[in-house]
């Protein structure tokens, strides 16, 4: 009695469980679908999806691995009405020996808990979802192109599946997984891409929730987005206003960096801080932390001399400093960095009636091409980096 009185919860409530990933059931697909030669992002699912559900008097269901394929949903459900829906993007890679490969997926997770937590979803265990995926990598391996420029996307997904109407946090939520082949995002063959500079409307701003990644974020992007691309322009570029000025926020669902000349010859390598209006990239995080290593003398980056120093900056960009910094030619390149794409260039910036011609017109420059370069190495473990990458064997 007395033993069973410790673990009881009090007032006779059930046990709550936590998500756990040795009670994972898995339901392979009796038939597995062709794999596509080429497709469009997100065109194609692989065989296998991860889902887990919560339910606030019983906790995380056992975790299933089983065939893709649609869900039933109560219309009522919270998700559908007031966007309790987090969402996470990450790669597998195949390694030089054929093995997937995982980058800096526990960053992946921190990233995770933090969107739910923000709209009130149920916490998970970070290390035991890490298992799951790996486990739904491993079982739909065949899918990771091994074209170069090529991988598996990985879309962790939580929504709210609470049934009440009253607007109030969802005490029910379901944990999918899904993955599907991708290539290039953008096609950057023919060079930088042009992006038009918007302040009318705002992607972020102080205090909203801007720095997480909620599926609220994203669908007010979309007409702003619709009128972009009906001026010619692939992406946009959001500002944000402050005090008479414009800052740069994000490229699309990018994070934007621009490398600039100095007058000692070194290069000062700019991006916006994490002041709550920018998305913590994982890519921006990495990509700062290569080039304070080449700048340290910890590692050479590819093409760039070791005497060469990278000064990196996390601070306000306006566009008038970079419209000034451009008309005295001291931009090198422009570029945005995400998952998505790694590194992209940004070719020119529609603002005001104009466009501003930036360099990376023609291409990636020195550090965008450093960077793609080392972070595609990592990312397929052809160049060991601080563990950032790791082999999937569970
Ligand atoms: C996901 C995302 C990024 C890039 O983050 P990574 O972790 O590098 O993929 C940047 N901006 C926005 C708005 C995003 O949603």
């Amino acid at each position: 009695m007395a033993a069973t009185a410790k673990t009881s919860p009090p007032n006779g409530a059930a046990h709550i469980a936590e998500l756990d990933a040795s009670k994972l059931i898995v339901n392979l697909a009796e038939t597995l679908k062709p794999i596509p030669e080429d497709a469009h992002f997100g065109e194609h699912k692989t065989d296998h999806m991860l889902v887990v559900s919560y339910e606030p008097t019983t906790g995380w269901s056992a975790p299933e691995i089983k065939p893709y394929g649609p869900f039933t949903l109560d219309p009522s459900s919270s998700c559908f009405q007031y966007c309790p829906n987090v969402f996470e993007g990450m790669k597998a890679y195949v390694g030089p020996n054929g093995e997937p490969r995982l980058f800096r997926s526990n960053k992946n997770m921190e990233r995770l808990t933090r969107s739910a937590e923000r709209v009130a979803l149920p916490p998970f265990d970070e290390k035991e979802l890490l298992v799951l995926i790996k486990r739904l990598v491993m079982i739909d391996k065949r899918w990771i192109p091994t074209k170069e420029g090529h991988s598996l996307y990985i879309r962790p997904t939580i929504i709210g599946t609470r049934t009440a109407l009253g607007v109030a946090a969802s005490d029910s939520a379901l944990l999918y997984v899904f993955m599907t082949p991708t290539g290039p995002y953008f096609d950057s063959s023919a060079g930088g891409i042009p992006l038009q500079a918007v302040s009318k409307t705002v992607r972020s701003w102080p205090g909203g929730t801007g720095g997480h990644k909620l599926g609220l974020n994203y669908a007010p992007g979309f007409l702003p987005q619709r009128v972009a691309a009906k001026d010619g322009y692939v992406q946009i570029l959001w500002l944000l206003p402050h005090e008479g000025e414009e800052r740069i926020t994000e490229a699309g669902a990018m994070n934007f960096f621009v490398v600039v000349k100095r007058d000692d010859g070194d290069l000062d390598v700019v991006t916006p801080p994490l002041d709550g209006t920018i998305l913590p990239g994982i890519t921006r995080l990495s990509c700062i932390e290569l080039l304070q290593a080449h700048t340290e003398g910890r590692t050479v980056l590819p093409g760039i001399p070791a005497t060469q120093r990278l000064y990196t900056h996390e601070r306000p960009i306006t566009m008038r400093e970079l419209a000034a910094w451009t008309e005295e030619g001291k931009v090198v390149e422009a570029f945005g960095v995400g998952t998505a794409v790694a590194v992209l260039p940004i070719g020119r910036i529609g603002h005001e009636e104009r466009d501003l011609v930036l360099p990376s017109q023609e291409g990636l420059g020195v550090v965008g091409k450093a960077l793609l370069r080392r972070v595609l190495d990592i990312q397929t473990g052809r160049f060991e980096w601080e563990g950032w990458s790791e082999v999937c064997e569970v």
